[in-house]
């Protein structure tokens, strides 16, 4: 396992963590601040820049790009498949147009929630299914472009309205079935925040094994949580043991990113900068 002990060249930023603080160009200003040399944008923060704007100032920033957020939310209307067909398409042409090493892949749950205006559904099992025949199209177009696709199974509570991909043996089947041959095209992205409770999280981690280990997110799991989406926890302040988390990642051969994502309405409300200190003195003592 890597000592992260006495520098923070690993770490990585999702520019969320921040969303409160500043815009993209002040993250990336921030970032050249404190040395971090690597950040993981979402798609509104890179649009209000502009895309060509942004993929210059990434590229003068001498930033490398652990991820792009985000992809998928697959579930919709028949009549809709294509607007989400073309959303997916045009995020993989900014992920690629950015450098990005993957796309972060939020399924999407029922979809009334995962495309507003669908109908409703109660059908967890069709709504997966459209998140398997929407991923295998877009994973296609994914691989014309050699952007690679990174499921980022979410938590079980966010099943109906963010992601009915709940598990990292969920996510690994989709893998299985639609990439056999491993093409190192579609992996996961696993946050400690969603898989920390799993118990067959270990084996699961040995089963992605290297090629599909695709990114790896830390921040903490607070008791109590106040707010399932916007109450994370910086590492340390909760009870997941994200060194056991990394060391399995490790041991199957990642060797990319360790990338802080926090939505906290606590952090948010605190200044940039001591965001960012406190970011890495964990990064350096609990990760
Ligand atoms: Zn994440």
């Amino acid at each position: 396992m890597r000592d992260f002990s006495s520098d923070h060249r690993w770490l990585s930023l999702n520019t969320a963590t921040l969303r409160k603080q500043g815009d993209f160009s002040e993250i990336i200003d921030a970032c050249a601040r404190h040395g971090i040399r690597a950040i993981d944008p979402w798609r509104e923060q890179v649009a209000n820049m502009g895309l060509d704007r942004a993929a210059r100032a990434v590229r003068d920033a001498g930033l490398d790009l652990s991820g792009y957020c985000r992809g998928g939310l697959f579930p919709a209307d028949a009549a809709r498949r294509g607007e989400v067909r073309d959303d997916n398409r045009r995020c993989v042409d900014e992920a690629k147009a950015l450098g990005a090493a993957c796309i972060v892949l939020v399924a999407g749950g029922l979809p009334q929630y995962a495309r507003p205006g669908s109908h409703p559904s109660k059908d967890i099992a069709a709504a997966r299914a459209q998140v398997e025949e929407g991923l295998a199209e877009m994973l296609d177009y994914a691989k014309e472009a050699r952007v690679p696709l990174a499921i980022e199974p979410l938590h079980p509570a966010y099943a109906a309205d963010r992601c009915c991909v709940n598990t990292t043996a969920q996510a690994l089947d989709l893998c299985d079935r639609l990439d056999p041959g491993r093409s190192g095209m579609l992996g996961v992205a696993l946050d400690v925040y969603h898989i920390w409770w799993d118990p067959e999280v270990m084996g699961q981690i040995a089963r992605a094994g290297k090629d599909r280990l695709l990114a790896f997110h830390v921040c903490d799991w607070l008791v109590p949580t106040k707010d399932i989406l916007n109450d994370r926890g910086m590492m340390g302040d909760g009870v997941i043991d994200i060194k056991r988390l990394r060391a399995a990642v490790e041991a199957q051969g990642y060797a990319g990113y360790s990338e802080i994502e926090i939505f906290s309405n606590d952090w948010w409300a605190k200044p940039l900068d001591e965001v960012l200190k406190t970011c890495i003195e964990r990064h350096r003592t609990v990760v």
